[in-house]
Formats: structure tokens, C-alpha cells, sequence
């Protein structure tokens, strides 16, 4: 596998946290050679940390591009792609991970604030980012070759009660993900949808405004999955033979069967 990854150029959303970080120290670690990784969030500070502990632990073989980069943001979009500096353009894998839920409220008294920063984020920004990256794809021969890595969720295919617009988000990821590896058949462009179940990441606390005690409190009494788990799930699924496409995985902890 680590061969096949070879020299690729992989951009990571939301790689200043839990699943996207780890994705990234995944890539990392599996595949160091000539590795080209680009790490977008918001919080550049955060990323320029995750950049280090990447280099330190493995080393100058691996080249590391943080880069702040809002999702929900078209125009900070178009930017980022039309300023990726000289060996970083040529992008192989777009894993498009950023995403949040704000809240657990019941639909009517969802703040339209709270569903316009998740739809915008969650689905538009993850429109965005494809629209963006799929051209340099389309462009190589036959038809085009790339990985786009959608990361969705459970909640996509089991909605839940005080969930109704993340979960919304996910359906729409999970429609808009199908719909577009059918436009890409003919191609060795791969569409790839991994749905985490429950993940201790910064997920929750973001859930909660930022109220540590609440967050905490989702994973008592049961042992979610770590962002490792996903990270695992994603590099394998680029790494493989490129006529092998995993297209669509659930990824859930034993207790949540
Ligand atoms: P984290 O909160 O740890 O990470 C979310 C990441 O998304 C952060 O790096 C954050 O960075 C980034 N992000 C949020 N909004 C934006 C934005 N507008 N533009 C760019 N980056 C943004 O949570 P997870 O790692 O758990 O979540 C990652 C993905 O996994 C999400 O799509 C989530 O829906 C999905 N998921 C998570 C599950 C879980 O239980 N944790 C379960 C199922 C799916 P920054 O704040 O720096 O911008």
C-alpha cells in the first residue's frame, strides 16, 4: 500500500482536529516518501502544530502545507486552489472531512444561525471543495484519475430525534457523493464515502458552544472509536490497487450496533 501512495499529493480538510488530524499523521506514517500534504482549517496556528508533530515524527521525507482555509467560504476556496505553490498543484486526493453539528435542539427551535453554519459548511463547502479539485483530475488521461474521500456520517443513514439538520447534512453528503460516482463512472476518478459512527474527537464540544462538561458526558459509559480508527479506514481506501474502489463504509464502536 505504501508504495501505491507513493508521491501523492493529499489535501486534508479540517486537519486541525480529531478524524482530519489523524488522517493526515496517518498518511504520514504510512506512506512517507515524497508525500505531499496539504492541511487546511480555520485555525492556522493549530495546523502549523499539526505540521510539526508530522515532521518530527517522520521526518523531511513528508512536506507539509498548512494552509487557513474557511469551507463555507466560496471565495476562500477559489483562492486556495489558485494558490497552491509549485509542488503542491497537482493534487492526487481530496479527503473532505471538515464538518460540525452545532446544538441538539428540536427542529422548530433550531437558531436558522446554527443551520445555515451547518449546511454551509457540511454540504456547500464540501460541494465547493469537489467542484474545485475535480478539474486537475479531469484533466489527466483517460478520463482522469484522483481520489475524492467523503466523510459522512451515521447520522446520514439513521437520522435522530434533536438531530434533524445534521443529520440532513449527512443525507445530503450520502446523495450528492452517489450521484457524483455515477457521473464519474467512465473514469478512474474514485468517489469514496466513509460514515463514522461515534468518535471521541472535538466533535462534541463543538456541539456543546464549547461547555467541556456536556461533551464529556456523551462518551460516559461507552468507548467510542478515536479518530485513528477513521484514519485507518481512509488510507486504506486510497491506498488500494486504483481499480479497487471502497466505495462506502460504515465505521461504528461494538456498543453502538
Ligand atoms: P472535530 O471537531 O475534532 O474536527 C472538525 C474539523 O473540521 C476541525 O479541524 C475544524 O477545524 C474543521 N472545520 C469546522 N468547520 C470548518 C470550516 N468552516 N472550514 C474548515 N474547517 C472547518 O470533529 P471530528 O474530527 O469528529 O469531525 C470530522 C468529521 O467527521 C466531520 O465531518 C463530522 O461530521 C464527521 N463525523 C464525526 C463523528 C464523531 O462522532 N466525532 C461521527 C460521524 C461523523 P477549525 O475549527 O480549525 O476550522
Amino acid at each position: 500500500m505504501a508504495k501505491r501512495l507513493e508521491g501523492k499529493t493529499v489535501v486534508v480538510t479540517g486537519a486541525s482536529s480529531g478524524i482530519g488530524k489523524a488522517t493526515a499523521i496517518e498518511f504520514a506514517r504510512t506512506s512517507p516518501k515524497d508525500l505531499k500534504l496539504i492541511l487546511t482549517a480555520r485555525r492556522i496556528d493549530t495546523l502549523k502544530q499539526v505540521a510539526a508533530e508530522i515532521n518530527a515524527e517522520v521526518g523531511n521525507g513528508v512536506k507539509v502545507l498548512p494552509v487557513k482555509l474557511d469551507v463555507s467560504n466560496p471565495k476562500e476556496i477559489e483562492s486556495f486552489v489558485s494558490s497552491l505553490p509549485d509542488g503542491f498543484k497537482e493534487i492526487d486526493v481530496l479527503v473532505n472531512n471538515a464538518g460540525l453539528v452545532k446544538g441538539v435542539a428540536k427542529a422548530p427551535e433550531i437558531a436558522t444561525e446554527d443551520l445555515n453554519i451547518m449546511f454551509n459548511t457540511n454540504v456547500t463547502g464540501l460541494i465547493n471543495m469537489t467542484q474545485a479539485i475535480l478539474p486537475i483530475f479531469q484533466k489527466r488521461p483517460e478520463g482522469g484519475r484522483g481520489d475524492i474521500i467523503n466523510i459522512g456520517s451515521i447520522a446520514g443513514r439513521e437520522p435522530y430525534a434533536g438531530g434533524s439538520i445534521y443529520c440532513a447534512t449527512k443525507a445530503a453528503v450520502r446523495s450528492f457523493t452517489d450521484s457524483l460516482r455515477k457521473e464519474l463512472i467512465a473514469s478512474r476518478i474514485r468517489i469514496i464515502e466513509i460514515d463514522p459512527g461515534q468518535v471521541e474527537t472535538e466533535f462534541s464540544v463543538v456541539r456543546f458552544y464549547g461547555d467541556k462538561d456536556k461533551a464529556d458526558a456523551v462518551y460516559k459509559g461507552c468507548e467510542p472509536l478515536t479518530g485513528e480508527d477513521i484514519a485507518e479506514v481512509v488510507v486504506f481506501a486510497a491506498g488500494r490497487r486504483e481499480n479497487v474502489v471502497i466505495a462506502d463504509t460504515l465505521v461504528f464502536p461494538s456498543h453502538q450496533a
